[in-house]
Order: C-alpha cells, then structure tokens, then sequence
C-alpha cells in the first residue's frame, strides 16, 4: 500500500534486523500484515554483526542461544561448539533469514532517525538518513539493548596518530597487531574476550582497567555428537523450562591463577557485590597476565588523564601505543531509542520524557506514544536473562497484540499514564530489594556521563513476567487504552 505521493504505507515498521527484528518479521508477515525491516548495517545480525572483535562469542549455550519457534529449525541445526562464536551464530542467523525467506521484506543500509505520530490518522511518519518517508500504524523498534557503542570520554582521544577500534563496531577484515605494542582500554566482557588473543598477536600490550570484573573459565569445548542427538530429542521440554526460568549463577579463583601477587590483587574485583555488573566468562582471561609483554595498569591507583598522539597517559607515565581497542562497552538499553527523534502525542520527544530515566509499561509500551512498541526496551528481564528468550516472549506478545486489534477493529493502542506510573514503582521497588543499585553499571547507565542512574531492567523473572504479560493480554490489555 502506498499514499498519493508514492511513499509506503505499511501495517508494521520494525527498526532492527537482529534476532528481535528477524523474528517479528516473520510472525507479522505469517498473520498477512504488510511489514518491512529498515537496518542501518549493511547485513543482518545485529549484535553479531558488529561485534566481530577476536574472541566474541556468545556465553550462554548455543543449545540454548537459538530460536525456539521452530522445532524444524531446531532439528536441522547443529552446534558446533559449547558457546557459540560470532561468525557462528552469524551463519545461524543467516540461514534462519534464508530458509523463512525473510530478506525480501528488509531494507539494509538504512537508518531511522525519526518518527512522528499523527493522533488524527493514528499512524507513525517515520523518515530514515536518506531522507526516505514511511508511513505505518504500528512502530516497532528492535534497535538492541546493546547497539550503540560508548564512545570512551577520554580528553586528546582524537590527536592519536596510530589506528583506534571499538570492540563495538570491529573492521569486517579483522586487524593483525603482529609486532605492535597495542594499548586495551576496558576490562568488561569484551575486554575480557578479546585481551587473550590480542596478546598473541602484539609486541607489547598494556591493559588499562578501571574497575576489575568476575569472569569464570567459560569451559568452552566442541559440543559432542551424543549431547547434540540429547538435545535435540528433548528440545520441547527444555524451551518449556527456559520460558519460565529465572536466570543462573557462578564462583572465582584469581589469586590462583595469576603468578604476580599485586597482578593479582589488582585484578580481584572488591567495589561491587558479585552480580551486580553483568559477570563475564573468559578463555585464559587471568593467564594472559603472567606473559611477560601484558602489563596491567591500575587506573583507580593511577587514573588515565589523556590520550596523546602516540600514547596513554596517566597520572603517573606516559605508554607509549602504535594501536588502542576501546572495549567501552555501551549507552545500553535507551541509547538506541533516544538516539532517534521519537515524538508521540502532543509533539512530546522519547527523549524529554525519559530525560530523568526510562519510564515504559512492561518494557513494552511508552504512555503518550500509541502504536510504538520496544522489543525488550528498559523496564523488563531483557539484559537479565538469555535474552532470546525475552525477544520471542516480546515478538509473540506484540503479535498477539496486533492481530487482537486487527481482529477488534482497534486502531490505536496506548499505555495510560497510571498503569506506567505503577509499572515503574513496581520495578523500581524489586530492584531496590537487590544489590544492583549499589554498582556503578552500565544496568545503572552509570557507565555514561550524564546520563540519569536508574535501574533499567526488572528483575522479577523471565517466567513470572512473562506469567504477567500474558495474563494482562488475555484481560483485553489491561492498563492500554484501545481506540476503534
Ligand atoms: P541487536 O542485535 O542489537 O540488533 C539491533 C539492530 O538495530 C542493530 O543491527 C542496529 O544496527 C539496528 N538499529 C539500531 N538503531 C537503528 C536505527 N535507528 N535505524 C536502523 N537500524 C537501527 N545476550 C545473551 O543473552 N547472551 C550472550 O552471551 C550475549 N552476548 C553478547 C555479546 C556481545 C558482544 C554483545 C554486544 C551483546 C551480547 N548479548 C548477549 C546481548 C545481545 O545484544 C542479544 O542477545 C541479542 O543479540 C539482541 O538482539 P536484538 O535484535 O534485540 O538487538
Ligand atoms: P562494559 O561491560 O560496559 O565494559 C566497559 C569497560 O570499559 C569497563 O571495564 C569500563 O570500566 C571501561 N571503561 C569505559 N569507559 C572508560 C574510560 N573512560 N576509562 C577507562 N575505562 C573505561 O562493556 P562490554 O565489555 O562491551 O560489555 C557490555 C555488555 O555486552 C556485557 O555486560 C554483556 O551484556 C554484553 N557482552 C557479552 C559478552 C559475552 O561474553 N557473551 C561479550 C561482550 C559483551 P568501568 O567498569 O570502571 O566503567
């Protein structure tokens, strides 16, 4: 369908091509809704198309990190590895694009930077970076909780002379530091992943951590022919179990490990209580500091004052670096959302209203911006669990939702501002029975300047949560007002 003036006119928008916006284009298009998928990247993925540093994979099971819509799709792919990497999960993403037949209905390429709604035709206008304009009824941003990289806030970043990456968006050609003395700012997941095998490669390489992480030996392994055929068997009742669980648990040897006891005593992580900054699972993370050409510097004993054109400088010497990888990790979680112009009723900005913190109902709906949905936006389990389960729980959710109001006559759908206002309390207040409050994370948004400290996910649960979802569906969506 498209207006008078040949711009589309679509049922659904997804903005996203990762495995949110796979997936929700697949069940919208199955129910016969006119959909399309506008990506800024030039292939699918997401996550696992920019973050190609060495090292990156994922770390829960690949058993686990798959689909579970299709028991067919289950059957015919295997695994190789216990923790899938990201070329892997990349080809997994890929063939579930191929064999649904899904690209046919996506825009690569293309990045949304705003949308309007209009309240009398209760529709989205939405204009991408090339100045293209889509129209839609419904909204749905698939943007990530993890997408947009932080840049490092470092004074004279920019005066470098050498190369600089970000783990966050790594050349698709890779980088070979053979013979380079290679600076690593950033010990979080990424650095965590990636510090091991940039220390094969470079000369010298000085790692600079400001707060030391918990990271356990991820175990990782080629999956073996028997585990594959056991789970596969028994694949319905293990996605049965994930839906409804919680999310689990480790311990930690570092002392052990590091043969430099003051190494090693910089390394132990002692500023925040275990759990609260999402713990990492490493392959020889620890061991790489007993090389002799890994040096640690301890940036809360020497903070980090600059970068200058051919080094890092802290409060007490001057590295001298030919390259630097920023593992800064990311604005998580709103980044994505606010970057883009939103504008719902009354002309209102997504970014003014959340301008002390996210505010949504369920993670899922923003009151006063109807008929835009976030696929695990802030406000549930999202970041706290294997997050593909939270995206099928939100697709679903948000496909049962259209379908209800094509199938009521509803053209608009809204959170009000109380059944939001009660949302955010009742998060506010399970968070508040938990230590993440105490931990300056990027869950916190603690992690970038200026931005508000407000626990952004909840922590009641996948499987209750996904329990209350559903219930307030089958209730006619209660606390949404729905128009004809
Ligand atoms: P994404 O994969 O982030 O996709 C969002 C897409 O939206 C991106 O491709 C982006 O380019 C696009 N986009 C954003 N804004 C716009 C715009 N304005 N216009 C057009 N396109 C836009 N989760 C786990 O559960 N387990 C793990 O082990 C795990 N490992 C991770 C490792 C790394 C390095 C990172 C960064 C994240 C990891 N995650 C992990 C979280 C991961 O982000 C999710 O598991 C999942 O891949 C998110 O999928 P998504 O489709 O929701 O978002
Ligand atoms: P991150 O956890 O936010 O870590 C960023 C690191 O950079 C932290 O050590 C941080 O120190 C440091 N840093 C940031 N700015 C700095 C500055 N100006 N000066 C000095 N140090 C600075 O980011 P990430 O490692 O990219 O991971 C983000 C999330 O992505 C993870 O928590 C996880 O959810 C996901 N992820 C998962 C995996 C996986 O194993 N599957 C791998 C990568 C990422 P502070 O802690 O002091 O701020």
């Amino acid at each position: 369908m498209t207006e008078a003036d040949g711009s589309p006119q679509l049922d659904a928008l997804i903005v996203g091509a990762g495995l949110s916006g796979l997936y929700q284009l697949k069940t919208l298009r199955d129910l016969g809704f006119t959909v399309r998928v506008v990506e800024a990247a030039k292939g699918l993925g997401g996550t696992w198309y920019w973050n190609r540093y060495p090292g990156a994979r994922c770390d829960v099971e690949s058993l686990s990190y798959s689909y579970s819509f299709s028991p067919e799709l289950e059957q015919e792919w295997t695994w190789t590895e216990k923790y899938p990497t990201q070329p892997e999960i990349l080809r997994y993403i890929q063939h579930v694009a191929d064999r649904f037949d899904l690209l046919r209905d996506i825009s690569l390429s293309t990045r949304v930077t705003s949308a309007v709604y209009d309240e009398k035709a209760r529709r989205w206008t939405v204009t991408t970076g090339g100045g293209d304009v889509i129209g839609t009824r419904f909204l749905i941003m698939a943007t990530g909780c993890l997408s947009v990289s932080k840049a490092p806030e470092i004074p004279g970043a920019e005066r470098f002379q050498g190369p600089t990456y970000h783990t966050g968006h790594w050349p698709h050609e890779g980088v070979d530091f053979t013979g380079q003395r290679l600076g690593v700012i950033g010990t979080g997941s990424s650095g965590i992943q990636s510090i091991p095998i940039f220390a094969r490669q470079a000369s010298e390489m000085t790692v600079f951590q400001r707060t030391p992480n918990f990271s356990m030996p991820a175990g990782n392994r080629p999956l073996a022919a028997q585990e594959i055929s056991d789970m596969k068997e028994n694949y319905r009742d293990w996605r049965g179990a994930q839906r409804a669980s919680g999310f689990g648990v480790p311990v930690d040897k570092i002392r052990a490990k590091v043969a430099d006891p003051e190494v090693a005593e910089a390394l132990c992580p002692t500023s925040f209580p275990f759990g609260t900054k999402r713990p990492c699972l490493d392959t020889g993370y620890y061991e790489t500091f007993n090389a002799e050409h890994v040096h640690l510097v301890d940036l809360r004993k020497t903070p980090l004052q600059e970068i200058t054109e051919s080094g890092i400088r802290t409060s007490e010497s001057t590295y001298e670096v030919d390259a630097i990888v920023f593992a800064t990790g990311f604005d998580a979680m709103t980044g994505a959302l606010t970057a883009v112009d939103i504008r719902g009723k009354g002309g209102v900005a997504l970014k003014e209203k959340w301008g002390e913190g996210p505010r949504s109902y369920l993670g899922l709906a923003v009151a006063g911006f109807p008929n835009l949905f976030t696929i695990t936006g802030p406000s549930s389990p999202s970041v706290l669990s294997n997050m593909i389960v939270s995206i099928e729980q939100h697709v679903e959710w948000v496909t049962d939702c259209i379908r209800y109001m094509r199938d009521n006559g509803r053209t608009e759908i809204d959170a009000t501002t109380g059944a939001e206002d009660d949302w955010v309390s009742h998060v506010e207040e399970v968070g508040n029975y938990t230590l993440y409050p105490t931990a300056d994370s990027w869950y916190m948004g603690s992690n970038v300047p200026g931005k508000p400290r407000v626990f952004m996910a909840y922590i009641g649960g996948v499987g209750p949560y996904a329990d209350r979802i559903t219930e307030i569906a089958r209730n006619g969506y209660e606390g949404f007002a729905l128009k004809t």
